[in-house]
């Protein structure tokens, strides 16, 4: 990766947010106000921007800063962005374009694991999927930690020169032990009392490859007796032989990330540093790291400042990216993109759209306290989305042939077909004054796929779809019942045929002549229902593959569970439906709402236009369809 260079990198949120699309107004919450209050006082008026990453003297050759905030995205290039990223990226790049800020993309690829540019580019193209971009102000803000390794070391030389840090040979062991718990004090190391110019020479050591991996580690020297556990020496360098895939074997000494991140956000000009609560007990370190590197003339003021919120926890979903990889790496999945993961990916795959992602992020807010959002949240802003965006069409999923055994007598010949008509979108979708989308065409014959359970041999009580005449309470035969074919005829059903198990093998009707949808006649015969059909004569073969949760446990992986356990076996079912042509036509990628079944995607990889077509159920309808 070269970040710098990257062509045509896009700009900073050019897309529309959803919300506005939605024309749903922003709602406050504790981040803004902190953004707009230090707008207010003008807190990072004064900064000044170099156009690239640097110290305090490389800022301060540097202009006024043009951005009024900075935030950053840091994803780690370890896997694949789920939603809970999304919510961060949102969060982030949202509040830069809502400011007038920037937001930078950083890879935070300080741990030497093997970085995969498959992560890597996966990750970039997530955040310019979901809408967003790293270009603003002529300038690529496109980033990685890695980069700063240099400026790291010479902090941390800076902060043992300075009688802040020094260099600890106790064990492991030994550390864990005198560092005490929450009711015990820390005891101070052997090794704390060591000169400057002691320590100096040994990190230096520690530099040079002289010592174990494991050996000895460099930690700031703050107070052993401190509340906060985390003010007890943390550990800032540690010696790991590792090739990096950006420094190769330049380093066998790494940055903690504690250590780390402060610093990066700091170099960068990052105003606002937002992160999950979890690093809440990190923030008394990160700006006392801060303090001492401000005031050794290391870095610019104003510091950085961080901010916590709660990460997102969805139900029924798992936000892990390693046991999302454990998933991937076990096959319980077909990959990264298998439409039931929540990874940005698969969510994509799966249908839903950057604008529905935008609207959730937005929907759920920024708090400080944990809680569980309900998964119906994401699916409603998916309906939210496409109801006046997605074609409507009909697909019959679970099909049965309906044979209109008087066809012929009706329309003069057997291979008669006729066409039918309906709007792409409800006349409700159409905003005033736009030009609707060209109606559907579809053709009705003689044979017709219905849903198998829009016919009932023995109606239960209160049927309204096809049934046969059967006797009623007077013993008098009653005529089949009368349903109108959406968008085509009125029919009447006759009876049906069924092999030897009692199979029904089709259902037997008449077409009543002159009650087309949209002619004259159409009202002339009272139909007890409409029911969804495809036309035997155009109708395309589908496999349609019907999406449920992934998991049966709301909470999979709460508690220590073990969430390989809670996989719900029936979480993908895979139909061969029959589709009206429109659909057949569809492009990948392109969304419909299937009339009565809900919002259903034409599927990105394996969909072929007009040959196999392929959709997956992205969610059903609100309201279950009429009983
Ligand atoms: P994981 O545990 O899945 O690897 P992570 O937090 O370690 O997640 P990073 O790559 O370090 O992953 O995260 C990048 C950014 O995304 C961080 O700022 C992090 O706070 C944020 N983030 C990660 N998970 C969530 C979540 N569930 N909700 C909100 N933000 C999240
Ligand atoms: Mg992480």
């Amino acid at each position: 990766m070269s970040p710098n260079t990257t062509p045509n990198a896009p700009k900073n949120n050019p897309a529309a947010p959803a919300s506005e699309a939605a024309g749903e107004h922003k709602v406050s919450n504790f981040l803004r106000q902190i953004i707009e209050k230090d707008l207010e006082q003008g807190t990072y008026a004064s900064r000044h921007w170099a156009g690239t990453p640097g110290d305090a003297a490389h800022h301060a050759a540097g202009p006024l800063d043009p951005a009024k905030i900075r935030t950053r995205f840091p994803p780690e290039p370890n896997g694949y962005l789920h939603v809970g990223h999304a919510k961060s990226i949102c969060l982030n790049f949202g509040l830069a374009r809502d400011y007038g800020g920037v937001c930078h993309m950083r890879f935070d690829d300080t741990n030497p694991e093997k970085e995969d540019t498959e992560y890597v580019n996966s990750i970039l193209d997530a955040v310019q999927w979901l809408g967003f971009g790293w270009e603003a102000n002529g300038q690529n803000h496109l980033f990685q930690a890695s980069d700063y390794f240099d400026f790291m070391y010479r902090a941390a030389e800076y902060l043992v020169q300075s009688g802040h840090a020094y260099v600890d040979e106790q064990t492991a062991e030994q550390m864990r032990a005198n560092r005490g718990d929450f009711g015990k004090p820390g005891v101070d190391s052997p090794f704390r009392s060591r000169t400057p110019a002691e320590n100096l020479a040994r990190f230096r050591e520690m530099r040079d490859g002289r010592h174990e991996d494991g050996s000895m580690v460099l930690r700031a020297k703050i107070d052993m007796a401190s509340p906060n556990i985390n003010l007890r020496d943390p550990a800032i360098y540690r010696i790991r032989r590792a090739t990096h895939h950006n420094t190769g074997d330049k380093w066998c000494i790494y940055p903690m990330y504690t250590f780390a991140h402060p610093i990066e956000d700091a170099l960068e000009q990052i105003t606002h540093s937002i992160c999950t609560l979890e690093f809440e007990d990190q923030r008394p370190f990160y700006d006392w790291l801060m303090e001492r590197l401000i005031e050794g003339h290391l870095l610019a003021a104003p510091a950085p400042r961080q901010y916590e919120f709660a990460r997102l926890n969805l139900t029924y979903v798992i936000t892990s990216k390693r046991k999302l990889a454990q998933l991937v790496y076990d096959h319980k999945v077909s990959g990264w993109d298998d439409p039931r993961m929540p990874t940005i990916v698969g969510l994509r795959r799966r249908g839903y759209t950057p604008a529905s992602i935008q609207l959730f992020a937005e929907r759920i807010g920024v708090t400080k306290s944990d809680s569980w959002i309900d998964y119906s949240t994401l699916e409603g802003c998916l309906r939210e989305d496409l109801e006046n965006k997605a074609h409507r069409g009909m697909a019959v999923l679970d099909p049965v042939k309906l044979v209109l055994t008087n066809w012929a007598e009706a329309f003069g010949a057997d291979d008669y077909t006729e066409d039918c008509t309906l709007p792409a979108l409800p006349h409700s979708a159409v905003p005033e004054g736009q030009t609707p989308p060209p109606d559907r065409v579809f053709k009705i014959g003689k044979e017709v796929w219905i849903e198998r359970e829009d016919f009932e041999e023995v109606p239960p009580k209160g049927y309204k779809r096809l049934y046969p005449p059967r006797p009623g309470a007077d013993g008098q035969m009653q005529p089949g019942n009368i349903v109108r074919l959406k968008g085509g005829y009125v029919i009447e059903c006759t009876g049906c045929a069924k092999d030897v198990n009692g199979t029904v093998l089709e259902v037997h009707a008449k077409v009543i002549p002159d009650t087309k949808s949209g002619t004259p006649g159409a009202d002339s015969v009272k139909a007890k229902a409409a029911i969804t059909w495809v036309g035997v004569a155009d109708g395309v073969e589908a496999e349609v593959r019907l999406y449920d949760r992934l998991f049966s446990d709301p909470q999979p992986d709460a508690g220590g569970k073990d969430f390989i356990e809670a996989l719900n076996p029936n979480s993908l079912k895979v139909v061969t439906a029959y589709v009206e042509p429109s659909l057949a036509a569809a492009q990948p990628d392109q969304k419909f709402q299937f009339e009565r079944f809900g919002y259903f995607v034409a599927d990105r990889v394996d969909h072929v236009a007009g040959v196999k077509p392929v959709f997956n159920r992205v969610t059903g309808l609100k309201d279950s369809w009429g009983k």
